[in-house]
């Protein structure tokens, strides 16, 4: 697979303002934030999307919805809670091909989603 921006921030080669990591996730604020508060969390352990997920094994992928939720946490999001999106191939506009879940939050969210 051909290395992403993701794997730079990763291997700490580019910067990041990241606000939570642990042993299987690093989760670091949005460039380009759809919200007040838009974090991104990334497993340590490669896929391209949450597609990829059948084939990895079940502690890796409990690991990142651990590491989601306490990013969420950490953030202070849990009273009023928050959107999780994955985008995923191009109906979704996924433009990382290293999967990533959006946290969304602070504000009052739509649905259906654009
Ligand atoms: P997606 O469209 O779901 O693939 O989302 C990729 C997200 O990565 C977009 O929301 C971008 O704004 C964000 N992004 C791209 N490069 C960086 C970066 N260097 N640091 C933080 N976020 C980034």
């Amino acid at each position: 697979m051909e290395e992403t921006i993701f794997d730079k921030i990763l291997a700490g080669e580019i910067p990041a303002d990241i606000v939570y990591e642990d042993e299987a996730v690093i989760a670091f604020r949005d460039i380009n934030p759809q919200a007040p508060t838009h974090v991104l969390v990334v497993p340590r352990t490669r896929m391209r999307s949450i597609a990829d997920a059948p084939g990895k094994d079940i502690k890796t992928l409990g690991q990142f919805v651990q590491g989601i939720a306490r990013t969420a946490t950490a953030l202070g999001l849990d009273d009023r809670g928050y959107r999780v999106v994955f985008n995923t191939g191009p109906d979704a506009l996924q433009t990382v091909e290293y999967v990533h879940a959006h946290i969304l939050g602070g504000r009052k969210m739509s649905w259906p989603p654009g």
